[in-house]
C-alpha cells in the first residue's frame, strides 16, 4: 500500500482521462493521493481541486496559495480557501505554501508575508501545512523555526506538515525534521545526476519519510519524459527502498503510516 503525498491530478492535463489515472494508481498499489490545489485563488481552481477529491474515495485535497501566486493573496482569497476547508472533510492540509526565489513570480517581500499569513491561518484551522521551497532554503527554515520552534522529546509526535519535493541539503532536512516536518521525495530523486537528493534521503529516517509524484511533473525513471501520474510513485518507492536497503513493503508501510498520522489530524478536528 503506497501513498502519493503530493499530486496535481485536478490539472487540465488529466481532464481527458482522470478516472483511468486514479484506476491505474489503485492497480499500482496507491491507496491514497493528496491532490494539492494551485492557481489563482480568485478563480475556480481550488474549487476544482476539492471537487476532484470529493469524486474519488481515496483522493484527498489541500488548498493554499503557492508562492508563485502570492501576489494574488488577499482577504477575499483567504476567506474563499477557508470556506473550502470547511466545506469538505477531504481537505486535510493547507498548501502548498512557501518561497520560490528561483522563479520569483511574486515579489520576495510578498512571498515572505503571504507565507507567514498562511501559516497562521493553517494553525488556526489546525491543519498541517505543505511547504514548497526553491532557492530559499535558509529563509524557509528560519521562518518555520520561528513559527513552530524545535521539538523536544515530549513533543516529538507533533507534525506541523510536509516539506514537499525535497530539494535541499541534508542539513536542511535535519533542521526541518527537528521542527517536526515530514520530508517528501519526488521522482527527481531517481534522476541520474541527483546525488545531492540521495545524500539528503540518507539522513531521513523511515518515520519522517513520505513519497510523492508532484505529477504531472518530475516523472521518475524509467518513465522520464512522459506525463507523470500517481501510479508512478511505485518507482520512487522501489528506488528509495533500494537506497535504504529495505524491502519495498517496509518502505510502503512506513510512508503510509506517516501519511495516515496527518490525515488523523483533520479527522480529529472534524469530530470536535
Ligand atoms: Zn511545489
Ligand atoms: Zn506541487
Amino acid at each position: 500500500m503506497l501513498i502519493d503525498s503530493h499530486c496535481h491530478i485536478d490539472g487540465e492535463q488529466f481532464d481527458e482521462d482522470r478516472d483511468k489515472v486514479v484506476q491505474r494508481a489503485g492497480e499500482a498499489g496507491v491507496a491514497a493521493m493528496l491532490n494539492v490545489g494551485t492557481g489563482d485563488p480568485h478563480s475556480d481552481d481550488f474549487r476544482k481541486a476539492v471537487a476532484v477529491a470529493e469524486s474519488y474515495e481515496n483522493v484527498f485535497a489541500a488548498v493554499g496559495v503557492h508562492p508563485h501566486d502570492a501576489k494574488l493573496y488577499d482577504g477575499k482569497a483567504e476567506n474563499h480557501l477557508i470556506e473550502l476547508v470547511k466545506s469538505s472533510d477531504k481537505v486535510i492540509a493547507w498548501g502548498e505554501i512557501g518561497l520560490d526565489f528561483y522563479y520569483d513570480h511574486s515579489p520576495r517581500v510578498v512571498q515572505l508575508d503571504v507565507f507567514r499569513r498562511q501559516i497562521k491561518i493553517a494553525r488556526e484551522l489546525d491543519l498541517p501545512i505543505i511547504i514548497h521551497s526553491r532557492d530559499a532554503d535558509d529563509e524557509t527554515v528560519a521562518i518555520l523555526t520561528e513559527e513552530f520552534g524545535v521539538t523536544d522529546a515530549d513533543n516529538s509526535i507533533r507534525v506541523p506538515g510536509i516539506m514537499h519535493c525535497f530539494g535541499g541539503t541534508p542539513h536542511m532536512a535535519e533542521a526541518l525534521m527537528k521542527i517536526g516536518f515530514l520530508i517528501s521525495f519526488a521522482g527527481n530523486v531517481t534522476f541520474k545526476k541527483a546525488e545531492n537528493l540521495r545524500d539528503a534521503a540518507r539522513v531521513v529516517p523511515l518515520d519522517k519519510l513520505l513519497i510523492e509524484t508532484d505529477c504531472p511533473f518530475l516523472t521518475p525513471v524509467p518513465h522520464r519524459g512522459k506525463r507523470n501520474e500517481p501510479a508512478f510513485v511505485a518507482h520512487t518507492a522501489a528506488f528509495l527502498a533500494k537506497l535504504y536497503g529495505i524491502s519495498i513493503e517496509q518502505l510502503a508501510a512506513a510512508t503510509t503510516r506517516n501519511f495516515m498520522a496527518l490525515i488523523r489530524i483533520k479527522a480529529k478536528v472534524s469530530a470536535q
